[in-house]
């Protein structure tokens, strides 16, 4: 039987010939797809502005650096995180402060975010784990009552809605992700969205080196001036005319997924060694990132070695995320980490399945992938 890959990048005769037409028309950086990449997704999501930039990565630094954050600030971190989420704090010389998950849905547990509030504290980013909301309402009030800048990881929440509001738009800025894994890809690349005006000009004047006027502005040719630092963070119009493409299709993928996640949770519940993160909330709209299945008693000890088997039966699986940020060696040796921190984001690192839902698979496919996972875990009592 064919392999099931975990992921697999949704690309067809539309993007192909957008990139064409890109490469012909010879404007390849600063040209008409990034504009319009950038108005779709202001559409799709409902946010006033969107700022292209080369990554999520790259869009979570460029606030925090247009920000001002730096040595001596603390930014609240989920453990159970891409390290991204961290690093973007680290690069400016600020702490990232990690907080555990909560067991339900593996996203942040906000009573221990309240709990790691201090007076350096400047900024909460949450992070939705796997596409399922995190209360941003309760953050907001959390963030509101002292000051603190909300700075939303939003690589896994294309589609994720809290109350009919895009993730996103809780705090300052929200950060999305175009990496080939994730709901739509772009190769490289991301996008920044804000509900201020002011701030998204900044952005795109730092994402471009922090000059007055990029190319189509320039009255006088070549003549621009640089009045404050900046990067080069931009994305091109060949990666813009992917996620045009891309945007197009993002409800079909989005609702694929919905219905490959309905199904195997469904198969899954059966099944009596695996526990799901998920929760059924009203006015919680999941992006269906991945289904993420714990193994109980004595398997969970045996993650890797079922892991192994599923591979050897073809089924494509990954792990999110393989340690809690926290315990990665940089972090760990940084800030001393012990073995008994951050432990329900420790638990889902080590005994959990992530499994495939996206677009490339169907109903049949969850089938199968149920099917699998009884076999093996049968096979190991
Ligand atoms: C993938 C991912 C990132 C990194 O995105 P890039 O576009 O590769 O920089 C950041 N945060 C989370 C939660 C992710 O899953």
């Amino acid at each position: 039987m064919n392999a099931l890959p975990f992921g697999k990048p949704m690309l067809g005769e539309e993007e192909r010939r957008a990139v064409l037409e890109v490469l012909e028309s010879g404007v390849l950086a600063h040209g008409p797809k990034i504009r319009a990449f950038e108005q779709a997704f202001c559409a799709f999501t409902g946010a006033p502005h969107a700022v292209a930039v080369a990554s999520c990565t790259a869009g979570l630094h460029l606030y925090y650096f247009a920000a001002g954050l730096g040595p001596g600030d603390e930014v609240l971190v989920p453990a159970m995180t891409h390290t991204a989420t961290a690093h973007a704090v680290e690069l400016t010389g600020a702490r990232a402060v990690f907080v555990d998950a909560e067991p339900r849905t593996g996203n942040m547990d906000l009573d221990a975010l309240e709990a790691a509030i201090t007076p350096r504290t400047r900024a909460i980013s949450p992070m939705h784990y796997l596409g399922y909301p995190l209360d941003m309402e309760r953050v907001r009030r959390i963030a509101d009552a002292r000051s603190l800048m909300v700075v939303e990881d939003c690589a896994l929440a294309l589609g994720t809605r809290l109350h009919g509001t895009h993730a996103g738009l809780f705090g300052a800025v929200g950060c999305f992700s175009f990496y080939p894994v994730k709901h739509i890809t772009t190769a490289e690349g991301g996008m920044v969205i804000c509900r201020d005006e002011a701030l998204a000009r900044r952005f795109e004047r730092v994402r471009a080196f922090g000059m007055d006027k990029h190319v189509g502005e320039r009255t006088v040719p070549g003549l621009y001036d640089v009045q404050e630092l900046g990067f080069n963070y931009r994305m091109s119009d060949i990666e813009a005319a992917i996620g045009c493409e891309q945007l197009r299709k993002l409800p079909r993928f989005l609702e694929a997924r919905r219905a490959n996640h309905r199904v195997l949770l469904q198969e899954l519940k059966a099944i009596e060694e695996v526990a799901v993160l998920h929760e059924d909330r009203p006015g919680f709209e999941p992006s269906y990132y991945c289904l993420v299945a714990l193994l109980r008693g004595c398997l969970a000890a045996r993650r890797n070695d079922v892991l192994l088997a599923l591979k050897e039966l073809g089924i494509g699986t990954s792990v999110y995320y393989p340690h809690p940020v926290p315990k990665m060696s940089y972090y760990r040796q940084k800030y001393g980490t012990r073995d008994g921190d951050h432990p329900v984001a420790t638990r889902i690192a080590d005994t959990s399945l992530a499994l495939p839902v996206g677009p490339h698979l169907g109903p049949e496919d969850m089938r199968r992938i149920a099917a699998a996972i009884k076999e093996v875990l049968v096979k190991r009592r």
